[in-house]
Parts: structure tokens; sequence; C-alpha cells
């Protein structure tokens, strides 16, 4: 089989980019092929489709903001991906809150939509939350600090991760895309641009591109191949000697619906819905969200240190890790979750560039790798769908939705250039 382009992985970030290179030209032959049965069932729909533009680095801000406004746009063109602009709250200590103010300042300088509130205006808006734990010798021991702060971002929310594919999908098969599911790419293609047919090919001193893939349906060959597998990208980079910057580490979310929650649905004042934003609290990054759709709320912890790098087909949620180990801090903040066991919990993995937690897109040899969201690729999915789109096009710069501009080799690796972010969860 030959198309001009293979799209090898259809998360979210391979159907966002295919259907970017499909409406650049739709005379070309682009297909998407997965190992799975549908499009996202890698991580894509696993995630917790948390979405924010509160970040301090020009470049992460860019990525989602417009990605945002283009997620707008599909809801209005009629995909409901279920956009719930309920904010994301971070609540600080006093300490934290000073050395993260100055970053504040600067999104606010930007121009971003982000509320300092007060230890008043928090407690007046989130009455269920603990903001002080004096005398409290559990909390001490935790460390726990009282919260002083409420940093609140408005252009952010949740929306539905596998709906937000599906809707890319349906896109490019709109414009005449092609998919192929349950077909695993084993290998990448590797040939000489002139081939000889003399047996070892190709040798040293032949110009060498990869040029399609072996699949469990056989060979498929294109002029240009995408890699978009998430966590699994370096299976097929590694033995052809390409780097995908990316270390998979497992991430759980565990979902609860419990009457005992209520509170949680009666915030005042910071969302049309009355219910808590995502929630970041002071320590351990356990963050924890509202999801509209179910009256449920779910919480995921980013725990780094301790929790190993390791590609796992299937990975699973740990009941333990919640009871024994995040449940003690969060009960702590908020009281209402007191013998909340969760009705529902998964996991999948995240696949972290560790250097600068920011997505690589780079080209070699007819190759064009897109990956490394670092836990951030739902909400920079179209950004990075169109990066890639203008790279394949041979174009320096991409436009983002609403027109703004983005350098192309900002994300790649030799001329790499991204900034510092303050605001990591
Ligand atoms: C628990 C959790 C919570 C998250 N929360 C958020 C969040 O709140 N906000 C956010 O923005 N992001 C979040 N993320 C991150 C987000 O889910 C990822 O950044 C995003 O899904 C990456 O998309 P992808 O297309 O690169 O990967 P995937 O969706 O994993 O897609 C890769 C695809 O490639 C396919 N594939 C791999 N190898 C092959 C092969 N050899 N042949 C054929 N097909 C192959 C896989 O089957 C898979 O479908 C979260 C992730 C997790 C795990």
């Amino acid at each position: 089989m030959d198309c001009d382009i293979l799209v090898i992985g259809a998360g979210v970030l391979g159907l966002s980019s295919a259907y970017h290179m499909k409406r650049r030209d739709p005379s070309k032959k682009i297909l998407v092929i997965d190992k799975f049965s549908g499009p996202g069932q890698g991580n894509s729909a696993k995630s917790e489709g948390g979405f924010r533009n509160v970040f301090t680095s020009e470049t992460n801000y860019l990525l989602a903001d417009t990605s945002i406004d283009a997620y707008k746009e599909m809801e209005e063109q009629g995909h409901d991906i279920k956009l719930q602009f309920i904010g994301y709250l971070w609540l600080f200590s006093q300490g934290q809150h000073e050395a993260i103010k100055p970053a504040v300042d600067a999104i606010v300088k930007r121009g971003g939509s982000v509320t300092v509130l007060s230890l008043d205006e928090l407690k007046e808006s989130v009455p269920c939350l603990v903001t002080g734990f004096g005398g409290d010798e559990e909390a001490e021991l935790m460390g726990l600090e009282d919260v002083a702060v409420g940093v609140f971002g408005e252009k952010c929310g949740s929306l539905d991760a596998d709906a937000l594919t599906r809707a890319y999908e349906a896109e490019f098969l709109r414009l005449g895309g092609e998919v192929m599911y349950n077909t695993e790419a084993k290998r990448l293609l590797l040939k000489p641009e002139e081939e000889l047919g003399i047996p070892g090919e190709p040798f040293v001193w032949q110009n060498t591109r990869i040029v399609g893939a072996e699949t469990s349906k056989g060979s498929i060959n294109a002029a240009k191949t995408v890699i978009a597998c998430g966590v699994w990208a370096a299976s097929l980079m590694d033995p052809v000697g390409l780097d995908s910057f990316m270390r998979p580490k497992k991430r759980q979310l565990f979902a609860f619906k419990d009457a005992k929650l209520g509170p949680l649905f009666k915030v005042k004042g910071l969302n049309e819905e009355g219910s808590i934003p995502l929630t970041i609290l002071p320590k351990a990054k356990i963050l924890f969200r509202s999801e509209l759709s179910e009256g449920s709320i779910w919480l995921g912890c980013a725990d780094d240190l301790g929790r190993r790098f390791e590609l796992e087909e299937d990975p699973q949620a740990e009941e333990d890790y919640y009871t024994n180990n995040v449940y003690h801090v969060l009960v702590k903040y908020f009281p209402c979750f007191e013998d909340v066991r969760p009705m529902n919990m998964w996991a999948g993995q995240y696949a972290i560039n560790s250097l600068d937690e920011t997505p690589v897109v780079y080209e070699a040899h007819g190759m064009y790798y897109i990956g490394a969201a670092s836990g951030s690729g739902i909400m920079k999915a179209d950004a990075l769908g169109r990066i890639i789109d203008a790279l394949v096009a041979g174009e320096e710069e991409a436009e983002l939705q609403g027109g703004r501009r983005f350098r192309v080799a900002n994300l790649g690796v030799r001329y790499r250039h991204v900034e510092h972010e303050r605001f990591v969860i």
C-alpha cells in the first residue's frame, strides 16, 4: 500500500496532525494507523481532560491558549466535546505565593485572565475548604501548610478528551482521510533514496530515508512518515537510532460519586456551574475537578519521585495509592472526602520530556515526530497538529488558531527555544 503521508498513532496528536495536514491539501493521500481498535485508546481517552492557558512560558501559553480557542470553535461547529470553563484554582501557602507571585504578575501583565483570591475570598467561595491547621499534629507531621491565597485561572477547565479525539477523526474522515485500526507498525522502513537492488542495502554511503512502516497488515510505503505514538514512540524510533526525547510514567485517576461531596458542587462566584474548579492542593501535587456530566469528582496526583519510568502496556490504578497515601492529605484540606471511596479508577501514562516538560516536534530523514507532550497533550493538541503540518509542508512558521504565528523550530531539537515553566503540575 502506498500513501503520501503515513501517520502512526490515532491518539489526539496523530488525529489533529492528520486533520491539519489533510486540510492543507485534501488531494494528499493520508493514512492513519493504530494498533488499537479505535481512536484515542492509547492515553488520550484516559486523560483527565483538563485545559488551562495559565502558563509562565510563552510557548506553553501560545500552544494552549490557541488550542482552547480552536476547541471553542469545534463546539460551535457541532462537536460535543463538553467544554466546561470551570476554571483552575491553585491553593498556595504564604511561602509558595511569595515564590510564584512574580510569575503570576507576568501572566496578568500579558493579559491572562487570572485572579488572586485572598484568604477571605477563598473562604467565601469554597466554604468546604479547610485553610488552617493550628494544633493539628497529623497535619504538622505531613508538613501541611495553611492556605493563604488562591490563584484562579478563568480560561481553564475540562473537556471530554475521548470526544475531542473522535472530533478530529471525524473531520479528517470528512475531508477524505483514511484510518486503519488493529494495525500495528512493527518497524520503520529504511530505504536508500536511489535503490540499486543489491543485497544488504542500505549501505552507509547511501542517502537513506524512512519510507513508511512494516505493519501487522503488510508494508505501507509513504513519502513522509509521522510518528505520533505517544509513550510507545521509542519502540519504533530506538531501533533506527532516532530519539523520542520522552520516557513513560504511570499516572492514575480516581473517580468519586457520593452525597458527602455535595459541597463541591455548591461553590460560589468562581464559575457559572457553581462547581469546584480544577483545584490543585498546596501539597503533593494532588488535583481534582468536577465532572459535571456525571456529577462526580475526578482526582489525580502527579507523583514524580519514587514512581519509575517504565512502558506499561496496560497500567492499572492502585487503590492503595489513594487510600494509604493521597487520601490523608486530601481529607485535611477537604474533609468532605472523609471515608469516601473511589467508585472507579484507571491509569494511563505520561510521555515525559523531563528536560523542559514541553512537547517535541522534529524531522529527521523523512520521519516527522510529534510527542513528549508531558501531560498536556490534550490542551495543546490543536496547536501541535498545526505545527507538525507546517513542518511537513516545509514551512518555518505555523499559523495557529486565530492567526497567531509560531516558529516551528522552537519545538525542534537543534534550534529549540522554549522558556522555563513555573506552573508545572
Ligand atoms: C491519567 C492521565 C491524565 C491526563 N490528564 C491530562 C489533562 O488533564 N490535560 C492534558 O492536556 N493532558 C492530560 N494527559 C496527557 C494526555 O492524555 C496526553 O498528552 C495525550 O493523550 C497524548 O496524545 P498522543 O496522541 O501523543 O498519545 P496516545 O493517545 O497514547 O496515542 C498514541 C497512539 O499510538 C498508537 N501506537 C503506538 N505504537 C503504535 C504502533 N507501533 N503501531 C500502531 N499504533 C501505535 C497507540 O495505540 C495510541 O493510540 C493525561 C494523561 C494521563 C495518562
